[in-house]
């Protein structure tokens, strides 16, 4: 029997009553270890973390917090090379890969860490200006944000257990608010383990951080009124959540990062020898490759003008064809496994979904496994699928539907910029769309167009080449998150993360009340 993963609740590590759900190695096939989350004491867990994690933490000031954020992050760069292992094992992933998940965390970390000592020793933050509210200047009406008196849960996806954690654990415990994070069970392992190492170095107070790994079942049941509930993962499961009594019935705040068909544009007036085009094609093929496209913010549309379509489906080919896809522990390899045999199945079977309404640019199944047995190894090569023509990106409905979650992308023809702008809408509300292109009015207004159905607008010109942080790269600077299908949720940003673990309040009195309140 493989290693039972405990869970930490109530200040102490539990097992599970059951047997375990198994993690596997989706490269070799070998079982790593289990997770169960059975017969836990779900209203005590929650209870120590709201009462106990959530007063030591509100006691203490944004500086002080941020000083905990640090001392988390030399915790994690102290055992970063555990982390690497079991991203290699339970994840697939080819070193460059695992540092997007674990350096990723640990840089947002630290980014919070220099955001919340700017915010000094003060346990609240002034919302604007006072404003009268008549005549008489003396009763004023000034906005406080306060940290929400609840707990943090976090039901988060597969494919980021480690930054997926951190980005989302930063700004709650920097505004004083305990986390309780239940990892996606394929990948629970890299989430436990660094909870585990925080838990034991003891640099967090008793009840601000536990984990809970195996079934969500019972977890919602728990959610009061002043907790905040933040869902990464599939459409379908946030349905769920939306319909589930603690959103529908008891206000908790919800947050949900869902899936989304981003898009890559190349402006009208490029020709293919432009830098620009040469970075479309280049972004298009590294976003396909990075861990295997199992990123919320990969590109799965490609626009360009119609009479580029034969080139940069050659030189997008081109570039994939490179990829050499297997076992990660290969030093040839740049591109490792999908997470998991579910799915593997689930994106053969949306291929084939697209593949009905598209041309096959560059087939995956030609690349031949480095390292790796086909017959056990969840590795895809990448695929680029293709429209021939402008009225084809019409018609072919699909793309604009289905993501297919691993190295899946679509180059769709388009006739004029109005009709680019209108195909990228057709994804319904998307995380990021990047533009390419060399006249910076162009890009600019082709930026505002798309900023209403996007919560990122990523412009690559040529003279930030070599400065752009990357089309799926989520900087804790910016806001990462999306409207509509995107699930509707806003995280990061800098400081705007921290509204979402905030209430706003008017207080309303006297300027002598108002000027009673704490200055710093
Ligand atoms: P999923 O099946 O919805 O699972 C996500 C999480 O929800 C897991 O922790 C899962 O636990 C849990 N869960 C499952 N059923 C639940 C229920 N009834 N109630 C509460 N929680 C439940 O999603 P996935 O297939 O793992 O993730 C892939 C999807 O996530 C993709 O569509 C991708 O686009 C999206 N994603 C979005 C972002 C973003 O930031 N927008 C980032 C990453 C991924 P178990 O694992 O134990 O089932």
């Amino acid at each position: 029997m493989t290693e039972l993963l405990l869970n930490f609740v109530a200040g102490r590590w539990q097992a599970g009553s059951g047997a375990g759900t198994p993690l596997f190695d989706p490269v070799l096939g070998t079982e790593l270890v289990r997770v169960d989350a059975t017969g836990l004491d779900l209203p005590a867990a929650f209870a120590f973390a709201r009462e106990q994690g959530g007063a030591a933490l509100r006691a203490l000031t944004y500086r002080q917090r941020a000083s905990l954020l640090a001392a988390v992050v030399k915790v994690l760069q102290a055992n970063r090379d555990a982390y690497d292992e079991i991203a290699t094992a339970n994840s697939g992933t080819v070193k460059n890969d695992s540092a997007v998940d674990i350096d990723g965390g640990i840089f947002t970390l630290s980014t919070y860490a220099k955001l919340g000592d700017s915010l000094g020793d003060r346990r609240f933050l002034f919302d604007g200006e006072a404003a009268r509210l008549g005549k008489d200047p003396l009763f004023q009406s000034q906005h406080v944000r306060v940290p929400t008196r609840g707990l943090a849960l976090f039901i988060n996806a597969f494919n980021f257990p480690g930054w997926g954690l951190w980005e989302k654990a930063a700004p709650a415990l920097l505004s004083g608010v305990p986390v309780i994070i239940k990892p996606a069970t394929a990948t629970a392992w890299l989430t436990q383990r660094m909870v585990r190492d925080v838990v034991d170095a003891g640099v967090l107070p008793a009840g601000a951080l536990s984990v809970i790994c195996g079934s969500s079942a019972g977890l919602l049941d728990q959610l009061q009124a002043f907790d905040v509930l933040s869902f990464t993962g599939s459409a379908e499961t946030a349905a769920l959540i939306r319909s589930h009594p603690a959103v529908a019935q008891r206000s908790v705040r919800v947050n949900i990062e869902a899936d989304s068909l981003n898009s890559a544009l190349l402006l009208p007036g490029e020709d293919s020898d432009s830098p620009a085009f040469e970075l479309l094609v280049k972004e298009v093929a590294r976003e396909m490759t990075v861990k295997s496209g199992q990123k919320c913010t990969a590109i799965r549309r490609v626009l360009v003008p119609e009479a580029l379509y034969a080139p940069a489906a050659a030189a997008i080919s081109a570039r994939l064809a490179k990829a050499t896809v297997g076992n990660p522990r290969n030093e040839a390899v740049r591109m490792g496994a999908l997470v998991n045999r579910a799915q593997l199945n689930t994106v053969r079977e949306g291929l084939a979904h697209l593949q009905a309404q598209t041309e096959l640019l560059h087939d995956g199944t030609t690349h031949a496994l480095v390292d790796a047995d086909p017959a056990v190894a969840c590795c895809v090569g990448p695929t680029l699928l293709g429209v021939r023509n402008a009225a084809g990106s019409d018609s072919a409905d699909r793309v604009h539907d289905v993501e297919v979650f691993g190295p899946v992308a679509t180059l769709l023809p388009y006739r004029d910029l109005p009709h680019a702008l209108a195909l990228v809408r057709r994804g319904q509300g998307s995380l990021v769309a990047s533009l390419y292109g060399s006249d910076p009015a162009a890009l600019a207004a082709a930026a505002l167009e798309l900023a209403d159905s996007h919560g990122r607008v990523h412009i690559i010109s040529p003279d930030v080449a070599a400065l752009q942080t990357g089309h799926g790269n989520v900087m804790p600077q910016s806001l990462h998150g999306g409207p509509g299908r995107a699930g509707g949720g806003e995280e990061l940003g800098g400081l705007r993360a921290l509204d979402f673990y905030h209430r706003r309040a008017a207080v309303q009195a006297s300027t002598v009340v108002l000027a009673a309140l704490p200055q710093d």
